[in-house]
């Protein structure tokens, strides 16, 4: 069995929010597959893009090659949608990823740094 991923890290997504507002750090909500699986000895784990399938030939076509498969599980999560209302986007960002809570935690704490050494209180 092969398990194929871009990442190389299992994400717990239900505590992006503690990274986003500084609770927590990155490594405590990600682990690393091969060390999930590594007691399954029938388990191959590879770290890279998916970028097609093709169901006729049975074929999953990678950045770096292709692999044929008897039986395909697709499980490539989700994304974020604003539902047509592109302009919220500056304001709101998404949460999906780690890179996501760890740009919303920068904008905290720089407005918060901003909000310190700020002088007019109307504007703090
Ligand atoms: C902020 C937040 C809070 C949440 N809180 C809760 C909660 O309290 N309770 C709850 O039940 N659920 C919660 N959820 C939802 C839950 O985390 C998700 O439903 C769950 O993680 C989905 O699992 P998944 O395996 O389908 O997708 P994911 O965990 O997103 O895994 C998809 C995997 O596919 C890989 N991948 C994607 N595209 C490719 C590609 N082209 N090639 C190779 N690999 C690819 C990704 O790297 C990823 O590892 C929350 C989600 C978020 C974002």
């Amino acid at each position: 069995m092969k398990l194929i991923d871009k990442r190389n890290f299992h994400l717990f997504q239900p505590l992006l929010y503690q990274v986003a507002t500084g609770g927590l750090s990155p490594g405590d909500i990600t682990y690393p597959i091969c060390a999930v699986l590594n007691r399954h000895p029938n388990i191959t784990v590879l770290q890279t893009d998916v970028h097609d399938l093709n169901i006729d030939t049975r074929t999953v076509i990678l950045r770096d090659g292709d692999i044929s498969f008897d039986t395909l599980v697709v499980a490539t999560g989700v994304s974020h949608s604003y539902f047509e209302n592109d302009s919220w986007i500056p304001n709101a960002p998404g949460l999906k990823t780690v890179e996501d809570a760890l740009d919303i935690r920068r904008r905290i704490f720089l407005a918060s740094e901003a909000a310190e050494r700020e002088t007019d209180l109307e504007k703090r």
